[in-house]
């Protein structure tokens, strides 16, 4: 079969790596479970070994979800989708997500993924080491970074070489796990996320240039300090006075 690169194709084809993936998501007897970007299934079907009870495979490439009907097993349910835009909780209330994500479009799905926060209490997901990085705060932290770990605590479990792929991609590649936590602030999303692209554009400049320094002074936070100098709580708080006063 053709892969195609505009989908960001790379199979993953190390039985070890594929096990790790299956089994950092803890499945349980009686759990759903969505992958995302199913391909022509060597995930999926290590995902069939645990005790699932349902496994929906959300798939964007057509000639794809033909190969994946081919898998017979009555737990499993194919749906043509792109997962960056899919209501994740149309299928369920308490799902657990994993994928070895298109690296294109990784970004935009771990965000679709916090839109749906409230029935996805777990998360393993294969993408772009240096994204990977970055999401579990190891890296240059971004909005997403900040977004992400607003609502999840986010584990950076292992590094995978392109050679454990077909074809090998042109980055490495990293495993990240994400738990819901405990306590999830209440907020608008889409606002808090206006918010967060705000603050992060324009980067080296100071706070004090994005934001009216009294609010920052209002949060407790020196208003010279740059973003990536501010702690989640500080985002938090910052956002919490932006709300009330903007
Ligand atoms: N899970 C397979 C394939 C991973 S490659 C394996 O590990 O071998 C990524 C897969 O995601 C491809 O099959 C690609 O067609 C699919 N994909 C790309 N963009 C997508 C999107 N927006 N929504 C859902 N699937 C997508």
């Amino acid at each position: 079969m053709k892969l195609k690169k505009a989908y960001g194709q790379h199979l993953l084809k190390s039985s070890g790596v594929l096990k790790k993936i299956a089994e950092a998501l803890e499945i349980k007897k009686g759990d759903t479970v969505v992958e995302i970007g199913g391909g022509t299934g060597n995930l999926t079907r290590v995902l069939l070994q645990e005790p699932v009870e349902r496994l929906f495979v959300l798939e964007i490439d057509e000639d794809m979800v033909k190969e994946l009907e081919k898998i017979d097993d009555p737990r499993i349910k194919v749906l043509i989708a792109d997962a960056s835009q899919f209501d994740l909780c149309s299928l369920g209330e308490d799902l657990r997500l994993v994928g070895n994500l298109p690296y294109n479009v990784g970004s935009l799905i771990i965000e679709n993924v916090v839109f749906h926060h409230r029935c996805i209490p777990i998360g393993v997901f294969m993408l772009q080491k240096e994204v990977a990085l970055k999401l579990s705060g190891k890296g240059d932290i971004g909005w997403l970074t900040v977004l992400l770990n607003t609502f999840y605590e986010v584990e950076y479990l292992m590094s995978v070489p392109p050679r454990f792929f077909v074809p090998p991609p042109k980055v490495d590649s990293g495993l990240i796990r994400i738990k819901r936590r405990a306590k999830i602030p209440r907020l608008d999303l889409k606002s808090f996320k206006s918010f967060l692209t705000g603050i992060f554009s324009m980067r080296r400049k100071k706070l004090k240039k994005k934001l009216k320094e009294d609010l920052l002074i209002d949060a407790g936070i020196d208003p010279n300090l740059r973003v990536e100098q501010l702690s989640l709580e500080d985002f938090l708080r910052l956002y919490n006075v932006y709300e009330v006063k903007r």
